[in-house]
C-alpha cells in the first residue's frame, strides 16, 4: 500500500543531522514541503549538547567555525543571535605539542622567529615555498603529508600540519588527498604557486566573495552549547521530522521517488511517493539503501568511504589541580609524540558557562585514523590513559569532578586519495536522476559550517523545478 501518492512538490530528507534540517528548514522557506526521515529517535546526529551537574559537554563538535556569511544569517534566522557565543579572544593560542611540552603555535613573525616549535633548518626550508615549482598539471594525486613535505618540508609537516589534520579529520596525512580534502590550498598552489605568495595576494579576492580562512574564522557556539542550533532548527521544522523511520529502498517512478522506511511504531515498512529525494544520512549508511533508478545504479558503492573512528572523553577539574594557564583554544598532539590522545580543548576557557564556578572543562579526542582500536575501547582502558597524558602534558592531578563519554564507531568520513571518484559518481547519479541529490559530509565537506551551506545550496536546487523559481 502506497500513503501518499505523489503529492506535488513534497522533498523526502534522508537524515535529520544539521545538512537535511537545513535543508528542510530552507525549502519551507522558499514554499516546498518536505518530509524529514531520521533513523534514530534524536536530531543533529553528533552535534548534541549535554548539561549535567554545572557542566556542558559536547557529544561531538564543540564549534562551529563562522566560514561563510550563510552561517550567521541561519542563526539570525532561526532567532538565536541572542544566544550565539564568540570564543573569548583571549583564548586564542593553539599549542602543539613537542618534547612532551605544549607550545604556542607562533601568530607573528617574530614569535615564529623565535619559537622552538621548529628547529632553525625547518624555519628555513619553510621558506623554501617561495622558490619551489608548483606541481605539474598532469602529476598523481597527491596526498596531503606529499603536498607539505614537497612545499614546506618534513618537520613542517610533522609538528604542524599532523596534529592539525588530527584536530579536523582525525585522519592521517599521509592517506587524506590534498585536493579532496583542502582544495583551497591545492587551489592556491595551481593559481598562485607559493602558499605564502597565495596567502596575501588571494586576501582580496576571498573578502570580494565572501569567503572567511578556516584560521581567521570567528569561532562559535551557544549559551547551553552547539545543541541549540539543532533545537533551533527543530522550532521552524520539527513537525516534519519522523524518528524512528530509518529509509530502507528508494526507488524512482514516472513522477519522482518512492520512499521505504521502517516504522519505529511497529506496523512494518512504509512506503510514500515524494517529488524529490535528499540524501542526507551517512556514507556508511547510504550503502544500505537498496536503491533502483531504472538506470542500474545502486549506492552499495558509498561502503567504500573510509570512516575514522573517534571518542570523546568530557572532563571536569578543580581548576587548582589544573597547573596549565589553559589560556587557549587547546593542545594538538603530533602522531610522533608518545600520547594516547589527538589532542584536547579548553570548554571553559573557550566559551562561559561550561563548568561551574573554580572548575574546568577539558574535551579530549582519542582514536582516529591514527589509533582507531583505542577509539573503540572500554571507558574503563580509555580513561586511565587520557588522565595520564593530561597529567603529563597539562599537570592535571587529583580526580575529575565530571565524566562524559561519547564513542563515535564511524566518526568523520575521510576524503582520502582517490575520494575524487565518489563525488563524480555522485553528480553523475545526479545528472542521470532527476530529483536526486546527495548532500552531507561525506561531500561537501566535513565542518557543521560545511553542511549549513551545503543545507541552503542543496534546498535552493530542489525546489527551483519544483516551483519555478
Ligand atoms: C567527534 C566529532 C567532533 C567534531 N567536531 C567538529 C567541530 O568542532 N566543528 C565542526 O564544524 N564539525 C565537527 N565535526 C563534524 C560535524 O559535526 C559533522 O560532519 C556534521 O555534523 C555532519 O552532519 P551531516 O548532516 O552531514 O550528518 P549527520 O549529522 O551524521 O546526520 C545524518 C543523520 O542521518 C540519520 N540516518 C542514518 N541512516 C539513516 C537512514 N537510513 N534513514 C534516515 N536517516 C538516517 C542519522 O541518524 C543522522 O541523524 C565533528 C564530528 C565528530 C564525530
Amino acid at each position: 500500500m502506497i500513503e501518499n501518492p505523489d503529492p506535488a512538490g513534497t522533498v523526502a530528507i534522508v537524515g535529520a543531522g544539521i545538512t537535511g534540517l537545513t535543508a528542510a528548514f530552507h525549502l519551507a522557506r522558499l514554499g516546498v514541503g518536505s518530509v524529514v526521515y531520521e533513523a534514530g529517535s534524536r536530531a543533529g546526529g553528533p552535534v548534541h549538547s549535554v548539561l549535567r551537574d554545572g557542566y556542558l559537554a559536547e557529544d561531538g563538535p564543540n564549534t562551529l567555525l563562522e566560514t561563510a556569511p550563510e552561517i550567521p544569517a541561519l542563526i539570525r534566522d532561526l532567532g538565536l543571535a541572542d544566544q550565539c557565543l564568540h570564543a573569548n579572544p583571549a583564548a586564542a593560542n593553539r599549542y602543539i605539542v613537542r618534547d612532551g611540552i605544549p607550545k604556542p603555535i607562533p601568530g607573528t613573525l617574530a614569535g615564529w622567529l623565535t619559537t622552538d616549535l621548529f628547529s632553525l633548518p625547518a624555519k628555513i626550508r619553510v621558506l623554501g615555498d617561495l622558490v619551489i615549482p608548483r606541481r605539474r598539471e598532469d602529476a598523481p594525486e597527491e596526498s596531503v603529508a606529499d603536498f607539505v613535505r614537497r612545499r614546506l618540508g618534513s618537520e613542517f609537516l610533522d609538528y604542524a600540519i599532523n596534529p592539525l589534520v588530527a584536530g579536523i579529520y582525525a585522519g592521517d596525512p599521509e592517506r587524506l588527498s590534498v585536493t579532496q580534502a583542502f582544495p583551497r590550498l591545492d587551489a592556491v598552489e595551481r593559481r598562485h604557486r607559493s602558499l605564502f605568495l597565495g596567502q596575501v595576494l588571494g586576501a582580496r579576492e576571498r573578502k570580494r566573495s565572501g569567503q572567511i580562512p578556516r584560521a581567521n574564522a570567528p569561532k562559535l557556539s551557544f549559551v547551553h552549547g552547539l545543541g541549540t542550533l539543532v533545537s533551533g532548527l527543530l522550532r521552524a521544522v520539527g513537525d516534519r521530522v519522523e524518528y524512528d523511520s530509518p529509509v530502507t529502498a528508494l526507488s524512482r517512478h514516472t513522477h519522482g521517488w518512492e520512499v521505504e522506511s521502517g516504522s519505529g511504531s511497529g506496523q512494518g515498512a512504509r512506503r510514500r511517493r515524494h517529488r524529490a529525494v535528499l540524501l542526507a544520512a551517512p556514507a556508511h549508511r547510504l550503502a544500505r539503501i537498496a536503491f533502483a533508478d531504472g538506470a542500474g545504479n545502486s549506492l552499495d558503492w558509498f561502503s567504500g568511504i573510509v570512516h575514522a573512528p573517534v571518542t570523546a572523553l568530557v572532563f571536569g577539574f578543580r581548576r587548582e589541580e589544573v597547573a596549565h594557564s589553559l589560556d587557549g583554544f587547546g593542545v594538538l598532539v603530533p602522531e610522533r609524540e608518545p600520547f594516547p590522545i589527538l589532542g584536547a580543548i579548553f570548554n571553559s576557557s573557550l566559551f562561559p558557562g561550561r563548568a561551574p564556578e573554580g572548575h574546568v572543562t577539558l574535551t579530549c579526542y582519542v582514536g582516529g585514523s591514527r589509533n582507531p582500536d583505542l577509539a573503540l575501547a572500554p571507558a574503563d582502558q580509555q580513561c586511565p590513559l587520557v588522565l595520564d597524558a593530561l597529567n603529563r602534558l597539562l599537570g592535571v592531578r587529583g580526580r575529575p569532578t565530571f565524566v562524559h563519554r561519547c564513542v563515535h564507531a564511524l566518526g568523520i568520513p575521510q576524503y582520502n586519495l582517490g575520494f575524487g571518484v565518489y563525488r563524480k559518481r555522485m553528480q553523475q547519479m545526479e545528472e542521470s536522476a532527476p530529483g536526486l541529490r546527495f548532500a552531507g559530509n561525506f561531500r561537501d565537506g566535513i565542518s557543521m559550517g560545511d553542511c549549513l551551506v551545503a543545507g541552503l545550496r542543496v534546498a535552493q536546487n530542489l525546489a527551483a523545478p519544483i516551483t519555478g523559481i
